[in-house]
Order: C-alpha cells, then structure tokens, then sequence
C-alpha cells in the first residue's frame, strides 16, 4: 500500500516542474509513493508491487542503490531511464527512483510498437498514454538525483543529531538554495518552455516574465505542455548563449525536382515591442491549442502558423517514413505542385542544423553548371531525444536570419507535442484494426458449411464498411474465377463491371491488390449506370495461401461514399489470411474426391495434418514479419503415451487420441489453426496472437485436456509455446523453439506448459 510520505508536495512539484517522476521505494520493494508517474509505469504496476518484469528493475532498486551507497543508473525492460538514489536517515530507509522518462527516441518507438502491435496492446491507449514522459537530456535526471540525494544527506545529518527533520522541510530549504554553478551548455535541449522563454528574451520580453529560477531545466509531458506554455517562461535568466553559427550552407540538392521559388518576401522591417509581444502570445496561445486536435489537422494548422505569422507561403511537411523524411501535406503555393523530397532523416547536416537552431538551407545547382538561380529550400528539422522525425521545407527564401531562427525555434519546440499526436493517432488505429481482426475472427466461428461463401463476404464487407462486394474463387478444374458470392450487387457483375472478371483476372495474375480512388482516371471501361454505384472507388484484393493465390475479394461504395484507402487495404491485409484459410476449407469441402481432402487432413483426428500446417506457418511467419503482427506456435506432446498403448492397448490409444484432438478443436478460437503434428504430438497456430495470450490458450487447453475424463485413466499433455519476434522469425526456428519448450516441459515433470522465452 502507497503511504503518505513527509516531503511529498516538494517531490510533487519537484517531478512536475521536470517532468520526470519521482517514486519512493521501501525495503521490501515496493512504491510507497510516486509523483508525476509515467502512464506506462502506472498501468505496468498498478498496485506498486512490480509483480511484472518491472520486478528486476524498479522492483530491485531498492537492494541495489542500498547496497552501493550512491546513485545507481539503470534502463529498463520498457527503455526508461532512471536514477536511484538512497534515502537514509529518515524514519525508515527508503530509495527514489528519479526519471522514469524516455530519453531515446530508438526506445520509445519500440514502447509504441509494442503498445500498438506486441504485447502490451491489451492496455487501453487512452491510459497508457495518458502521461508519457518525453525528456531531452539526461542532465535533468542527474540534476534532479543530485538534489534529492543531497537533501538525502541533509536529512542523514540532521537525524543523525537524533532531531529528525522532514523531507518535505529539507526540500523546501533545498529550493531556495542558490543554484550550483551549472556546466556552460552551449545548445541547451530544445523544451517548449525554454524555447518559449528564449524567444521572449529575444523579443525583450524576458525580465517581466521570468518567475521561477528552477535549476533543472523544465521537460515537458503531454499534460505540463498546456499549463507551462502558459507560463510566460521558467527558464533562469542568463546571458545569451554564444552560439557559434555556421555560414548558411549552399549545397546541391539532392533532390532535382525542387521547384523554383518564387515570392521572396521582403526583408522585415524592425519591428515593435508590441509587435514582438502579440507575437510572443500568438506563439504560446498556439502551443496551448495544439493537443486538442488530431496529428492531421495540427500539421495543417502548423504549417498554416508559419505562413501567417512569418508571410511565406510555400510549405511542405515532411515525415519521417523508415529512413527517410517524406512529404505528407502540401500548405500554399505548393499545394498542388507535383514534388517528391525524399531526404535522410539521419542526414549530417540536418542534425547539426537541428543542434544549432538553423535551417538546413539547399540551393538547386542547376546540370548544365549556370550560376545559381534561386531555388531555395529552407528545411526546418523537427526531433524529439535526438532524432529528426519530421520536418517543414520552405520553398522561399527568407532573408532575415532571426526569422530563420525563429522557424527553427518554433520547429523544435512543437516536436514533442507533434509526436505525442502522431503517437495518439497510430494507437487509434492499431487499436482499431486489432479490434476489428478480433471481431472479424469470432463471426468466422459462427459461420457453418452451408453459407460460408456469403457469411465470409458479407463479414469482410462490414469490416471494411463497403456496401458492394463480391467473393470469386478459383475452379482449378477449369481454370476460370467463381463467382461465390455477391453483396450488394444488382445481379452477377458484368465484363464491363468494374469489380467485374477482368479486374479480378488481373489482380489474380498479379497477386497484388488494386486500389482505384476514381475509376474515370484509370482508363477502365466506365460502369453501366444501370448498375447504379455510389461512388467511382473500389478495392479488389488477391487471396493467397502460401503464395498461390487462390481467389479474389472486391469491394465497392463505401458507405461514407469516401474512397478506399491504405487503411482499407491494411485492414483487409490483417483479415485476408483468415478468410484465404475459410476459403480453402471451405473449397475442400466442396470437392468431391475424397482423395484432396486426405491430403491436408488427419484420418484419425479430423484436424489438419503437419504438411498442411507448415505451409500455413510459412505464410503466417511471413506476414508477422512484414505487418509487425503478433503470432505464437504451440507443440502439445500426450505424457506417457507409450504406458497407455502398452496397458490398454492401441485402439484404445487411438481413442484417447481422437479424444484429445476433440479437446483441441472445442477450445482453440475459430482462427487458430490446430494440426496433428505426428503420432501423439499435435500443434496449433496462433495468428494475431502475442506471448501472453498465446500462454493463456495453451494453460487453458492442458486444463481441458486434463480435466477430461478418458475411458481408461487420466490422461495429461504438455506443450511448448514459442511466439514470433525480432529474433524468432523463421518456421524453422519457431517449430525448434516450440519443442525446446515442450522438451522442457516435460523434464520440469509433464503437464504443464513452458514457454521459449522462460528458457
Ligand atoms: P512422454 O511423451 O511423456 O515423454 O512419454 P511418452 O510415453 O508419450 O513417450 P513418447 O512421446 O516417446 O512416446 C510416444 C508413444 O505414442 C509411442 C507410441 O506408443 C504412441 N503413439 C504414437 N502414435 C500413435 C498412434 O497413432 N496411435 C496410438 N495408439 N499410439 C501412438
Ligand atoms: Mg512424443
Ligand atoms: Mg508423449
């Protein structure tokens, strides 16, 4: 239980101010008390007691920074970085653990990831998120250590003379203490506070506004960003920094196409106190708005700041997309040029120009070696922990430098938030396509023999909210596609349809899917109006087992009357193997010869034989690996099977094994793909399924297994997981992994089930 601690309200304020948290750790291990905890901290340990893998990093701080006496440094499992300081001399020991932050962008990309796709998806985003600590620098931390560690001391001293002082009492004496001479730092990490603050000193707004001399330079948090930009500036008043600045560079673009620019805007006039002033409250009410909307709408309302407050009108935002800065939104005059910037995020000159507050400036040397013209590019970098991210290109020239640098500034310190925007909306979405595969799954388990084609289509449909869709499959007797199914349709789809044969032939041949936003713009045949459609956008996608595909899935009119996008697509790419294996089934089904249906099924068991099973986890591995989807591989071995045979007898032993397969098949989820491996061993496929869950399936089936009563005696299994991930992706070592596990399953003494990652 969480106690109230003396000294809280300094630490509560000490952790705000920083925007790191603070949290006390007692000797038995656990949080006593935490301030301005970090979201993902908070939903990782809910009740303090580090019960998870926080256990060998929070959860030890406190035996750890203990045992050496002085401030220990640790990153943990989730790419936080802390300090630990121990706390003696109070009326019991205790340790603070300092930063819980990410100070790496590497680390917190890896946190979204696995929020969004990997094992942690099963928090809600809306909490995991809801305070994210982002910092700049590593000093904070250490400053912050220092200080708590020092006030610790204090307090050792004082209870020492037996006349025990209060932390909060140490702290605050603490606090009104003159700063320590603080290292010279030539360009201090981009905050929003301190850029703000600087710009006011810039704007001579500086000396009324500054009102708290903190010594920790302020970080920023998704919840501190509104209420400090409030704040005129908590940045102490120092010299202005002599920042050595390079002479602009003049370099060949790298891209050729960079159009010319055209309105250079006049040299600013010098302006008011007043003007800056109006200026310096535009800046801050601007960052104060920023949060409230979608990452979308606030990189148009960015773009859209710049141009009016600093009258230029040819905008670009860039993204980063892997390695490289894309651009993603035109504003102005470069709204509807033709342009594609590709420039590496990593690219030298863009991080030196991030560090010392300029734009990267690239001037086109046109081929033939004229002198320069004037097609400039100002590229403003945007980065949070180091990394560019994004950034704004400004195809004019901007003459004043301090406008430049202004930019810059502005650029910077809109980074933080930007991210935390970008990170909101791919959480959504992930969020949204996990639901919808999950969905999707579970009406596939209602779907019986008699109306699979239609059911599968119709599901499909709804997921992707299309009014019309169509399901052709593959008669490899005669070589033509099927149609199996038609929703919405007004009768069988024409060659003049758009989702008709000759689309569908195509993207079968191609194996590859057909986004079409206009159909008026793909030179296709255009639609009979009597097959009245909605809207001219359509989606027709291949379906493919192992590769081979296998039969064609359209869709037409969404109902927003919106056209179909990489979203529809990545949504139907998340279900498509689902209903590629239906379908399959489904088709071997119809078949009459019995002989097909021998060769991917098991005679004794009904379930799927092993050659049908590797060929499945060869395509699942491949689009675990391609997606980032979650996917896990169990191995099941009957314990003692030999005994059973030998006692009962083998058609005894075939029983139970019929029995067993039966077991497999009631609790496996309608996607899951179970399979007689071989003899007494079965193995089951877990697409869409991370660690965790893929443990609670696998606990869940040797629980029935065991609690089922077998003709002659108990009978138990035990089984080995293994799960896809960075460094297990391939079939090969994800069947080994799974049977390492199960071998050690049963060495640990049978029943029971291990996974790879335990070993
Ligand atoms: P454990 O797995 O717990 O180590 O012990 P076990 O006795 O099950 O050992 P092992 O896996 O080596 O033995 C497998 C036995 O399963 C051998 C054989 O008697 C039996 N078996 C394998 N396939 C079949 C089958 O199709 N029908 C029957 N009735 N028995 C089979
Ligand atoms: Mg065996
Ligand atoms: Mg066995």
């Amino acid at each position: 239980m969480r106690q109230e601690i003396p000294g809280k309200t300094a630490l509560d304020r000490l952790a705000n101010e920083n925007g790191i948290a603070i949290a006390l750790i007692d000797e038995t291990a656990h949080e006593v008390y935490v301030a301005n905890n970090n979201s993902i901290c908070r939903e990782l340990n809910p009740n303090g007691e580090f019960e998870t893998h926080c256990k060998a990093f929070c959860g030890t701080a406190f035996e750890e920074a203990s045992e050496v006496g002085e401030t220990v440094s640790f990153t943990c499992h989730a790419g936080l970085e802390c300090r630990v300081v121990p706390i003696e001399g109070g009326e019991r020991p205790l340790v603070a653990i300092i930063g819980r932050t990410f100070l790496k962008a590497e680390n917190y990309r890896r946190a979204t990831t696995r929020a969004i796709s990997g094992d942690w998806k099963d928090h809600s985003p809306a909490e995991f998120f809801e305070n994210v600590l982002l910092t700049g620098s590593a000093t904070v931390l250490d400053r912050t250590a220092a200080r708590i560690g020092g006030s610790a001391k204090k307090l050792k001293a004082v209870g020492d003379e037996r006349k025990p002082q209060k932390l909060e009492e140490v702290a605050k004496t603490e606090t009104v203490e003159e700063p320590a001479a603080e290292p010279v730092r030539k360009n201090p990490a981009p905050t929003v506070s301190n850029i703000v603050a600087r710009f006011n000193r810039e704007l001579g707004l500086g000396k009324e506004t500054v009102r708290a001399v903190p010594r920790a330079e302020p970080q920023i948090t998704e919840k501190q960003v509104e209420q400090k930009i409030e704040l005129p500036a908590l940045v102490p008043e120092r010299k202005p920094e002599q920042v050595v600045e390079p002479a602009p560079q003049v370099l060949a673009t790298p891209a050729p196409d960079v159009p010319v620019a055209t309105a250079v805007p006049e040299a600013p006039k010098p302006r008011s106190n007043e003007q800056r002033a109006a200026e310096a409250r535009a800046w801050r009410s601007f960052f104060g708005s920023l949060l409230k909307t979608d990452h979308a709408k606030a990189v148009e309302s960015v773009l859209e700041f710049i141009s009016l407050q600093y009258g230029l009108s040819a905008l670009i935002w860039l993204e980063r997309n892997d390695k490289k800065l894309v651009n993603t939104f035109a504003f102005g005059a470069m709204k509807n040029r033709k342009l594609r910037l590709g420039i590496a995020a990593d690219d030298k000159r863009l991080i030196e120009a991030a560090q010392n507050e300029m734009p990267l400036e690239l001037v086109e040397r046109p081929k033939d070696g004229s002198p320069q013209g004037d097609r400039v590019m100002n590229l403003f970098p945007i980065g949070v922990g180091g990394e560019i991210s994004a950034g704004v290109a400004i195809f004019e020239k901007i003459e004043d430098e301090r406008v430049r640098r202004q930019i810059a500034r502005f650029c910077q310190s809109i980074a933080p938030q930007m991210e935390i925007l970008r990170l909101r909306g791919a959480v959504a979405r992930g969020e949204t396509l996990s639901t919808a595969v999950r969905r999707f799954s579970e009406s596939l388990r209602q779907i019986d023999a008699e109306d699979v084609w239609i059911k599968l289509t119709q599901n499909a449909a709804e997921l992707l909210k299309a009014e019309r869709a169509s399901l052709m499959v593959m008669n490899e007797r005669t070589g033509a596609l099927e149609i199996k199914a038609l929703i919405g349709g007004l009768g069988k789809p024409g060659k003049d349809d758009v989702v008709g044969e000759r689309v569908a032939r195509l993207v079968f041949d191609k194996n590859k899917p057909i986004i079409v936003p206009d159909v008026a713009k793909t030179g296709l045949p255009p639609v009979a109006a009597s097959r009245n459609y909605k809207t001219p956008s359509f989606m027709s996608c291949p379906l493919s087992i192992s590769g081979k595909a296998i039969g064609v899935m359209s869709f037409a009119d969404k109902a927003s009357g919106q056209p179909f996008d990489r979203g529809s697509l990545n949504l139907f790419h998340a279900i498509a193997s689902q209903i590629a294996v239906a379908i399959d089934r489904a088709s071997l089904k119809e078949k009459a010869g019995e002989f097909e249906q021998l060769s991917v099924t098991d005679a004794l068991t009904g379930l799927l034989n092993r050659r049908y099973i590797e060929a499945r986890l060869a395509e699942e591995v491949k689009r675990s690996n391609r997606h980032g989807f979650p996917m896990s591989f169990m191995m099941i071995d009957v314990d003692h099977f030999k005994s059973y045979n030998d006692q009962f007898g083998h058609p005894a032993g075939d029983e139970a094994l019929k029995l067993v397969g039966h077991v497999i098949r009631e609790t496996l989820r309608g996607a899951d793909v179970a399979a007689r491996f071989g003899g007494e061993e079965f193995s089951i496929l877990l697409p869409q399924t991370g660690p965790e869950e893929a443990w609670a399936i696998g606990e869940r089936l040797r629980h029935n297994i065991a609690e089922t009563v077998f003709p002659h005696r108990v009978v138990t299994a035990s089984i080995g997981i293994a799960s896809c991930s960075a460094d297990l992706c391939s079939v090969v070592h994800i069947v080994a992994a799974a049977d390492k596990a199960l071998y050690e399953a049963k060495r640990r003494g049978r029943n029971r089930i291990m996974a790879f990652e335990q070993i």
